[in-house]
């Protein structure tokens, strides 16, 4: 492939800003240009559900490692939408009636919350996935509220739920799943952990006094300028003064239909992140066949799968038609819900045999090991970080059950 002129990254996030790096770290010294459809340089999204969203406090979104984009010589284009692809004529539409032309093309465009349908526009509901989602929320739970009600027991709203009871709000927790975090709408077997260990998760927010509502939905949000109550599909009705919607997220991909790209609950890619001659794709919109998985097609929302995945996809556009190592990782991620950190190497599904190897549930600190065919696929710990580092070494290696039992016990 020619040497590229122009590099264009659409999304200036974790994945994109990480690649834009990758890319000067790398030896580009062509034209780096980064569009965002935020008016915010890139910032950390994990803070917004927990200690932004308990302090307000905005230094905690910065992201350090990345250093200034501007003394990386990368020309940034932000509050600017990326509304189209024209392979045939490598041009990147933006907004109206602008066209970016590029010799190599990162698609880092994340994902956008998923929103209730039929329920309704109501003042207090929010969804949460940026930053200025959750300056909305700080300033309605700022406003003294009483009473939260999160729709949707996955990893987002159950850490909301976390902050604001330790806010000393009044939190009711509700989901149409028989457990917490039993699946992530959007992202089938993202993060089904399975019913055992989604009730030991969600023990720990009825400890701190959590109303957990399962397998139960929403009907309506009901009230005048703003929600007052929340109607269940099991007829039960509460009061609520603020609502928090979290029920998954979708790959923003809408601006790539038509362009001849695979969209698939994502953008498709080789193992390589390569998804057309000179066009690559990082983050949480990247979905790719894990090697490391036996190929499987998967789509992962995890922050350092961002990070790693944005280097890596910086030296494939550089590395042209020359060969490459697959990105074959063991995704792993964080969730910080009071005082436990919930960590989890691997990729679980609901059917997967669970064993308890380290700690109980009672103690609210434990190690779980998930099975598939004799080998570890995932090892779940709260407040465990030894054995979910080991285990991801042990799944990265697809460890017989045997071995892995023995070196995660304790
Ligand atoms: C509240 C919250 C808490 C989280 N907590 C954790 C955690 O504890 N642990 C963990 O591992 N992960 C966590 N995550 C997940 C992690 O933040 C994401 O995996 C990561 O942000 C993904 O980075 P990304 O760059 O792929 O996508 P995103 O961060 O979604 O960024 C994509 C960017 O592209 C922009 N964009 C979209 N479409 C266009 C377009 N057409 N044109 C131009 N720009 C566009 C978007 O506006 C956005 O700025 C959390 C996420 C959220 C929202």
């Amino acid at each position: 492939m020619a040497a590229l002129g122009t590099v264009v990254v659409v999304g200036a996030s974790l994945a994109g800003a990480h690649a834009a790096r990758g890319l000067r770290q790398e030896g580009f010294e062509g034209r780096l240009v980064l569009v965002g459809a935020e008016p915010h340089p890139p910032y950390d999204r994990p803070p917004l559900s927990k200690r932004f969203l308990a302090s307000g406090d905005e230094s905690l979104l910065e992201l350090p490692a990345l250093g200034q984009l501007d003394e990386l010589g990368v020309e940034c284009h932000l509050g600017v939408e990326a509304t189209g692809l024209d392979l045939g004529r490598r041009v990147v539409q933006l907004g109206e009636d602008r066209e970016l032309g590029f010799d190599g093309l990162v698609l880092a465009t994340g994902c956008a919350a998923r929103r209730l349908g039929g329920v309704g526009h109501l003042a207090g509901v929010h969804v949460l996935r940026s930053l200025d989602d959750a300056r909305a929320l700080g300033a309605d739970l700022g406003g003294a509220p009483r009473r939260v009600v999160v729709v949707g027991a996955g990893f987002i709203g159950l850490e909301v739920a976390a902050t604001c009871r330790e806010r000393g709000l009044e939190v009711t927790v509700v989901d149409v799943a028989s457990a917490p975090i039993e699946h992530a709408l959007g992202a089938p077997m993202g993060h089904a952990l399975g019913a055992p260990m989604g009730h030991a998760l969600g023990a720990v927010h009825r400890d701190h006094g959590v109303d957990l509502r399962l397998a139960t939905g929403i009907e309506a949000f009901e009230g005048g300028d703003r929600v007052e109550r929340v109607r269940f599909t099991d007829g039960a009705v509460l009061d609520a003064d603020v609502v928090v919607v979290g029920i998954g997220v979708r790959p923003a991909t809408g601006w790539l239909e038509g362009s001849g790209l695979v969209l698939d609950d994502g953008v498709l890619c080789d193992e390589t992140c390569l998804a057309a001659p000179g066009v690559v794709v990082a983050g949480d919109v990247a979905r790719w066949p894990n090697a490391t998985f036996g190929g499987e097609l998967m789509r992962v929302e995890h922050w350092e799968h961002a990070v790693e995945m944005g280097g890596y996809a910086a030296r494939r556009l550089l590395a042209g038609q020359g060969a490459i190592e697959p990105f074959a990782p063991v995704p792993w991620f964080w969730s910080d819900q009071y005082d436990r950190k919930i960590q989890l190497s691997g990729r679980p599904r609901s059917t997967d045999e669970v064993t308890l190897v380290a700690g109980s549930v009672e103690e609210r600190r434990f190690a779980a090991m998930y099975e598939r065919d004799g080998r570890v696929v995932a090892v779940l710990g709260v407040n465990r970080p030894r054995q979910v580092v080991l285990g991801r070494a042990l799944v990265g290696r697809r460890a017989p059950t045997a071995e892995a039992l023995d070196a995660l016990a304790g």
